[in-house]
């Protein structure tokens, strides 16, 4: 009789719990891998209704997923990763609860760690901005929000006050501080007037971009069409304007100019991760490059994906989009090596984008079907793609009750 084998399964350690993590997490066979997923954040999170949930058209746990719950049979450790060696093939990590150091072996590796925020390095950033990228900076730009509007509403403020208190300044005209905007413009004609009488009308929403235009990305006339929409909405778009530096409460322009206002949104574009920069891979613009299988060259059994690297002399978007659709090839590559089978190459398939410019309208811009459309119909398009493309079923109840209680109840404005 022949003796049965057990060897134990090659150990796949992910880092990360974003798209590309959570995409990898769904079609990876666990009865060819044992699985870790290293991250800081055990959760994942659905961002493109992350500026929903900073003025309350949907809640903050309504667009998250426990990791450990998205995979039964993964092992999830809550830490970040610190170095990678590939001599050895091992990581160093820091527990985020208490900062304890350990290491763990690795068969393979993946890295999707996504990006950071860029501050350009420019002074003030860091300490006087509001970002808009996990969950944790949604809640504190909902509650600056509320704050200013508390605080205009006092008995013996003056007009000049309550109007710099009121004054919401954004930075950065791509699809984050396009939708935020629009999102913000709604929560004050839905549900100010209601619960701050006689405010709405000193509130002003100013967007500044460097460039001579917002959604970069975007078809010029679907760009137009916003800045159009935006005019008719009262959102003052700043076009050429190059932020300086920032202080408490107040912007300062290359052009010397100087703007004061209540909140500072600053979303101006990513930068590479610290795990990421100190890496030693090849990288193009701080993304680690890797080939058309997602593997890193200089490092066998190391793959890089999503939001943190690029594929060799190919301009990959940073969208969620196209984390998802490598994360579902990965898995399936490694389920397809495991079986030794015949593996082709990644191929990103750009399936358009959308985004939400207020007042119950939306772009999209589909660029294989040449569509560009825009407008009340589009907006039901683009909440029906974000409401199936919400990664757990939980999830799409909990957001679609979020959309009928608003429409029904109005935005909850408390502060907490
Ligand atoms: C407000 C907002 C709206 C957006 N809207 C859209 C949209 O409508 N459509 C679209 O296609 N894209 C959108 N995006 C972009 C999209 O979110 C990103 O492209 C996508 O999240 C990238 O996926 P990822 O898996 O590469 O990284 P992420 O989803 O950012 O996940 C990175 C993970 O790595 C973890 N991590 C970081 N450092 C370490 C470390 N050292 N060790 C271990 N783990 C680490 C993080 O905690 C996180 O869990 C939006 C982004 C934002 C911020």
């Amino acid at each position: 009789m022949k003796a049965e084998r057990h060897t134990e399964p090659p150990h796949v350690v992910i880092l990360g719990s974003g798209f590309a993590a959570v995409m990898i997490l769904k079609k990876i066979n666990l009865k060819e891998y044992r699985v870790s997923v290293v991250s800081p954040r055990n959760h994942f999170l659905f961002t493109p209704l992350l500026p929903s949930t900073t003025v309350g058209t949907v809640e903050f746990r309504s667009i998250i997923e426990p990791i450990r719950k998205t995979r039964k049979g993964i092992d999830f450790i809550p830490a970040q990763c610190m170095e990678i060696d590939p001599e050895s093939r091992r990581i160093e990590c820091e527990g985020v609860e208490v900062g304890t150091r350990f290491s763990l072996d690795y068969d393979k590796l993946v890295i999707a760690v996504g990006a950071e925020n860029n501050t350009f390095g420019l002074p003030g950033v860091e300490e006087h901005a509001l970002f808009l990228k996990e969950l944790v900076d949604a809640r504190n730009l909902r509650e600056r929000i509320i704050s200013c509007m508390e605080r205009a509403d006092l008995p013996g403020i003056s007009e000049q006050e309550r109007k710099k208190l009121l004054h919401f300044m954004i930075v950065g005209g791509g699809p984050t501080g396009v939708e935020f905007a629009a999102e913000l413009h709604d929560l004050i004609e839905e549900s100010m007037e209601e619960n701050y009488p006689g405010l709405s009308r000193l509130v002003k929403i100013t967007l500044y971009e460097a460039l001579p235009t917002i959604l970069g990305a975007f078809d010029q006339e679907l760009r137009s069409y916003t800045m159009r929409h935006f005019d008719r909405q009262g959102i003052d778009l700043q076009l050429n304007k190059r932020v300086k530096q920032i202080g408490e409460g107040w912007l300062e322009f290359d052009d010397g100019s100087v703007e004061e206002g209540g909140l500072i949104l600053w979303s101006t574009g990513y930068s590479p991760t610290p795990l990421v920069e100190r890496l030693p891979f090849q990288k193009d613009r701080g993304r680690m490059i890797t080939d058309e299988y997602l593997c890193v060259p200089s490092a066998p059994d190391i793959y890089a994906l999503g939001d943190c690297a690029t594929i060799v002399s190919q301009s990959l978007p940073q969208t969620a989009q196209l984390a998802m659709q490598a994360g579902k090839y990965l898995g399936s590559t490694l389920n397809r090596k495991a079986k030794g089978k015949e593996i082709k190459p990644f191929k990103f398939n750009n399936l358009g984008m959308l985004a939400y410019v207020g007042e119950n309208k939306a772009l999209a811009e589909v660029p294989k079907a040449h569509l560009r459309l825009r407008g009340a119909i589009t907006y039901f398009f683009w909440r029906s793609a974000y409401l199936t493309r919400l990664v757990s079923l939980k999830n799409k109840v909990l957001v679609l009750f979020d959309w009928i209680k608003t429409r029904v109840f109005g935005r909850d404005m408390s502060k907490f």
